[in-house]
């Protein structure tokens, strides 16, 4: 459903100053141009963007500003990457000449230093908010029925609101096991609070969490149980990849049971755990089972019947492209609506949602086509656009696909011999590149760029004519044959 500009009239930036009360705002200061339920990725960047246009706005905030992302997602686990990395390199380090004595790794420091950088996050996100004077409700809000001239409203503390739009950014919370035994399980949630490295670890799932937490367990030293219901990892990528990481995780020392779906988890008297299997087998002892089986929309207690706003069969809200729910004037950002799980996505269309709705760019909307994303598993994958399987169902014979798989030269003088590969999935007698699929040291940066050239229709060609840079990983990607 296209949706008209809004022409934004009751707030422009030299009348701001009025509008910015406390939390003990009068009634007649409760109406506001845009309310976002939710501090995380998507809603911060929709009210900040609103704000920037002009926009009197209201964000609510029940926990820590930043959400998912910055608090139990992506950037604590890119610091526990890194880590990883770090002992992978120092591994390395002797066989290029340095003298390395490792000593233990003390997690606890790296938690401590972690969390502390977290905190920093938040403050700095506070202080953007005041700085576009958004204003800032700490506090659990939902929607109410809507008001008597049809605007939505909703209810923060004791506080209600009506506002010409909503915009749900409430993002999700991990799937809990539902077994016997739930409760000796952890969550990715748990993991950010782990005080000391389990030595040992099982870890349920086959997606993006389980293999990145898998690499940064084995990497710190732990002995790592990989629990497949089915028999690959990544299913939902280039069939490539999935089996390139499952080879390269083996070779690092993980398990790998395939096939295993955990009917039971029990503990024994010294804690340690045990995954009952439904085929009777029974994997184990682990001191953690980190259960990673994908996450669930937060939709709970978010007051969706009062304003009629519908749900698909999984809870995820239903939007249309231009992220409008059913309700005129109420819109379901980020992980909520369910499309693709990525901060970049929830930041990007909260944005296009504001430039849209209060910058008066019509039409402006998120294309879900071609998003690049990495899984930051050791080693790293990069990837974006069709898989071959998918290209080969939607345009058959006139698919061709280049590959290269090589070590990597900085593995020239280790040991240790991971290898790289690289698929272009390319589309008809001009060869448009509509796949470009990385596992190797460097996918994660080397993406980028090349998503660009995806996302612009580039063909075999235009990557052949891209003169190479030397040496590198890179290279390899504009010198397929
Ligand atoms: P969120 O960031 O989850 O924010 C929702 C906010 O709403 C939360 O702060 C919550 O407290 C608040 N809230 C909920 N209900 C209410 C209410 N009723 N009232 C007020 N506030 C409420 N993505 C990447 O792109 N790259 C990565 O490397 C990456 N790594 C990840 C690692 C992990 C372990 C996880 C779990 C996720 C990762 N993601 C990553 C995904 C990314 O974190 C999410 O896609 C992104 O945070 C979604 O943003 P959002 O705004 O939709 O929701
Ligand atoms: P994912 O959706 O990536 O993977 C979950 C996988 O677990 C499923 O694909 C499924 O694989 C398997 N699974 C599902 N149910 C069960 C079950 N009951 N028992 C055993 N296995 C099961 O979810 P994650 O939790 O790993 O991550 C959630 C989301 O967060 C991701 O979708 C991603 O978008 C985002 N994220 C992004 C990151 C990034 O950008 N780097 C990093 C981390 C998260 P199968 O069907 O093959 O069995």
């Amino acid at each position: 459903m296209p949706r008209e500009p809004s022409s934004c009239g009751r707030a422009r930036p030299a009348l701001l100053a009025l509008y910015i009360c406390s939390g003990n705002a009068s009634e007649m200061n409760n109406d506001y141009d845009l309310v976002v339920i939710g501090g995380g990725s998507g809603g911060l960047a929709c009210a900040q963007r609103a704000a920037e246009y002009g926009a009197r706005v209201l964000l609510a905030e029940s926990h820590r500003l930043g959400g998912t992302c910055v608090n139990v997602g992506c950037v604590p686990k890119k610091v526990m990457y890194n880590a990883a990395s770090l002992a992978e390199a120092l591994h390395d380090a002797p066989e290029y000449g340095f003298s390395v004595t490792q000593g233990a790794h003390d997690w606890a420091l790296l938690k401590r230093k972690r969390d502390d950088y977290v905190l920093r996050l938040n403050g700095i996100y506070e202080r953007n908010l005041a700085s576009r004077k958004v204003e800032l409700a700490r506090l659990r809000a939902h929607l109410l029925p809507p008001h008597a001239d049809g605007r939505p409203r909703v209810q923060a503390g004791d506080r209600a609101f009506t506002a010409g739009r909503v915009v749900l950014a409430t993002g999700g919370f991990p799937q809990q096991a539902r077994i016997p035994g739930a409760e000796f399980c952890i969550s990715s949630d748990g993991f950010f609070e782990l005080e000391s490295r389990p030595q040992r670890v099982a870890i349920v799932g086959s997606g993006y969490i389980a293999a990145e937490l898998a690499g940064v367990f084995v990497g710190l030293g732990s002995a790592v149980t990989l629990v497949l219901r089915g028999d690959r990892l990544l299913r939902g990528f280039d069939s490539m990849l999935g089996d390139a990481l499952q080879k390269s995780m083996g070779e690092s020392g993980v398990t790998i049971s395939c096939n295993a779906a955990p009917a039971a988890v029990r503990a024994d008297a010294r804690g340690q755990r045990f995954v009952k299997l439904t085929d009777g087998r029974e994997l184990g002892p682990f001191d953690a089972v980190i259960w990673a089986v994908g996450r669930s929309p937060a939709t709970q207690g978010l007051g969706l019947e009062h304003g009629g706003v519908a749900c698909d069969a999984t809870g995820n809200v239903m939007v249309d492209k231009f992220e409008a729910t059913n309700v005129p004037g109420i819109f379901a950002i980020g992980d909520l609506n369910g499309r693709l799980h990525l901060t970049p996505v929830a930041i990007a269309a909260g944005r296009r949602l504001s430039d849209r709705e209060f910058g008066n760019m019509v039409g402006r909307h998120l294309d879900y086509q071609n998003v690049p994303s990495v899984v930051f598993s050791h080693p790293p994958i990069g990837t974006v656009g069709l898989s071959e399987a998918a290209a080969r169902a939607e345009f058959g014979d006139a698919v061709k696909v280049y590959n290269a798989g090589f070590v990597g030269m900085y593995h020239a003088l280790t040991t240790r011999k991971p290898r790289t590969d690289m698929k272009l999935v390319t589309v008809g007698a001009n060869e448009k590149v509509v796949g470009v699929h990385i596992i190797g040291t460097g996918a994660d940066e080397m993406l980028q760029g090349f998503a660009v050239a995806v996302k612009m229709g580039a063909t075999k060609r235009d990557f052949d004519d891209t003169v190479a840079i030397h040496p590198t990983s890179a290279e390899e990607l504009v010198t397929m044959r």
